[in-house]
């Protein structure tokens, strides 16, 4: 080509690239130029790039820098151009960084990393890289290619959420409350220090999935994420522990870091729900308050066997009396043909005795009349077992407790419910002690059967004859030998309780081995009652 036939460098610079071919074809990447792409195009956009673009020699001299590079770091070209790429060192880059970069580039390969930069007035940036090596056709290194940006920014946020997240997590480890966080898979994401505690008094069961057990059945569907305030939950710990916590749960969407729901807004997106539950454990308190009620339920009882057997002893009184009164009576009825004297005598006496009969009527304490309320009968049998703890050792009785598990409720009347199955066990545990076994034994099974509550109470003691298993329900019958003044009126009283709440109470004749007493009482009759 002559002289005058050679382009001049604007024309160049201007002329499509696919015209160029035979200059070009050898850049790898630039062979298939379509037209209309020209080289001052190319680094127009170079130029105009909103990234900072540095490109140096082999030792990193800079050869060129775009615009966005003098915005950022606040040198002209014409300041920095023949400078090396250190000037931007804020000298506090540890040494290995740039080893590594050196290293890197000058094996080839791209290195992404961050350093400290400064700006020609001296304020210090963080400078996200990338510096790649240029390669000529042999590949061999000609150039550096720099692009940085700066994230100073971007890397104040991430300091300050992680400043966020240690506040946070601090804060959760002090609190005494148990914190722990779900996804929707109820992995435990999040948690504090109570609830790490808790976790390791537990071996190798999660907490978490015993609190939504617990929760399942009072949550819609057995699904935890509706959230909830302060439901009480029971279970046993891994040692048989019986332990008890609130618990509040609130869900929160889960993060959703999907590409293709970038665009979709709130209920647009589907995503899963996390479950932050916050559980106090009350088992002190519970254990307290249990206690309390025992303690009450003992005094409650005491009283009441101090009115029944002032009653049952005024009961017997009126009873002996009335034969004698009866007996007078008659024969005053029958005065005519008594001596003249004898009749103001009788009457004397029979006034007299009528004063002391209507006085002891009077002073007997009337049986309360109680309201109905729904009774759970395993209940009301647990906390007598434990109110007579002290006995039941004493006679070194074994007790075999077994109730139904899920037994319904009846309306009744608690405490006199209470009060008829305190005596069917009074009269257990004296008639084991009567026996002196070496072995005695008292079992309680509760059951349903036939729309009723069955309860079984058994005993291998003295045992009722058969002959006396009916009059045993009769006032007045006390046969125990170490009875304590006990005047026989517990049965009739029992079987009155049981009468007035549609059941019944029998001996088991079919029992050889002591006595058992069967109590039954109706579901069906006491719906009837409560409507
Ligand atoms: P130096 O003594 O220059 O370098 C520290 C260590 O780096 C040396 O001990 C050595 O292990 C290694 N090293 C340095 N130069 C070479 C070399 N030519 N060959 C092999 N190993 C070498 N640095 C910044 O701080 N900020 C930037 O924005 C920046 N951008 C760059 C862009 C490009 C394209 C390139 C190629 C480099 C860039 N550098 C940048 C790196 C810069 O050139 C310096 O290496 C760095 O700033 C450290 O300078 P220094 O004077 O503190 O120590």
């Amino acid at each position: 080509m002559s002289e005058d036939a050679m382009p001049m460098p604007n024309q160049i610079l201007a002329t499509p690239l696919n015209e160029l071919h035979a200059d070009i074809s050898g850049i790898p990447g630039f062979e298939h130029v379509g037209p209309g792409l020209s080289l001052q195009a190319i680094l127009e956009t170079v130029e105009q790039a909103p990234v900072a673009i540095s490109i140096t020699d082999i030792r990193a001299n800079i050869l060129y820098v775009n615009s966005a590079f003098e915005n950022l770091t606040g040198y002209t070209r014409d300041e920095i151009c023949g400078k090396n790429e250190s000037l931007l060192s804020c000298n506090t880059t540890p040494l290995e960084v740039y080893r590594d970069l050196w290293r890197t580039i000058q094996s080839g390969k791209v290195w992404r990393g961050t350093l400290v930069n400064r700006t020609k007035t001296g304020e210090s940036y963080l400078a996200e890289l990338n510096i790649a090596p240029v390669l000529d056709a042999g590949r061999r290194i000609t150039n550096f290619l720099g692009m940085h940006r700066d994230i100073s920014t971007l890397h104040q946020l991430e300091q300050e959420l992680k400043h966020q997240k240690v506040l946070s997590e601090t804060i959760l480890d002090l609190a005494p409350t148990i914190v722990v966080l779900l996804d929707s898979e109820h992995n435990v994401l999040l948690d504090n220090q109570a609830y790490k505690q808790l976790k390791a008094s537990f071996g190798d069961t999660e907490p978490a999935h015993l609190f939504l057990e617990a929760l399942a059945d009072r949550l819609d569907g057995g699904d935890a994420f509706g959230g909830f305030n302060d439901a009480q939950v029971r279970f046993d710990a891994p040692n048989g522990a019986e332990c008890w916590f609130t618990v509040s749960g609130i869900h929160v969407d889960e993060l959703d870091h999907a590409a293709q729901n970038y665009f979709k807004a709130g209920n647009d997106a589907e995503n899963g729900h996390y479950l932050l539950l916050v559980a106090t454990d009350i088992t002190t308190r519970k254990a307290e308050a249990e206690r309390a009620r025992i303690q009450q339920l003992k005094v409650q009882i005491a009283e009441q066997e101090l009115t029944q057997s002032i009653r049952e002893t005024l009961s017997g009184a009126i009873f002996q009396l009335e034969t004698p009164i009866n007996v007078i009576q008659a024969a005053l009825a029958m005065s005519h043909s008594s001596p003249e004297a004898l009749y103001p005598i009788l009457r004397q006496v029979l006034d007299s005795s009528l004063r002391a009969l209507d006085a002891m009527r009077r002073v007997l304490p009337k049986a309360e009349q109680e309201r109905r309320f729904l009774v759970n009968i395993n209940q009301i049998l647990k906390d007598l077992l434990v109110i007579s703890t002290d006995r039941l050792l004493s006679v070194g009785a074994v007790v075999d407790w077994k109730p139904e598990p899920v037994l319904p409720t009846i309306t009744g009347s608690e405490s006199s419910l209470r009060r008829m199955f305190h005596y069917l066990l009074d009269n257990a545990l004296l008639s084991l002690e009567e026996a002196g076994r070496r072995n005695p034994e008292l079992r309680i099974h509760t059951s349903v059967k036939d729309d009723a509550i069955w309860v079984e109470i058994t005993d291998n003691g003295v045992g009722i004859p058969a002959k006396q298993r009916l009059k045993v329900f009769e006032p007045f019958q006390s046969g125990w030998k170490r009875g304590r003044g006990k005047a026989g009126m517990g049965l009739s009283m029992a079987q009155e309780i049981v009468n007035s709440h549609g059941g019944g109470i029998r001996i088991d004749p079919d029992y050889a081995s002591g006595c058992r007493f069967l109590v039954n009482l109706p579901i069906r009759y006491s719906s009837e009652a409560e409507a």
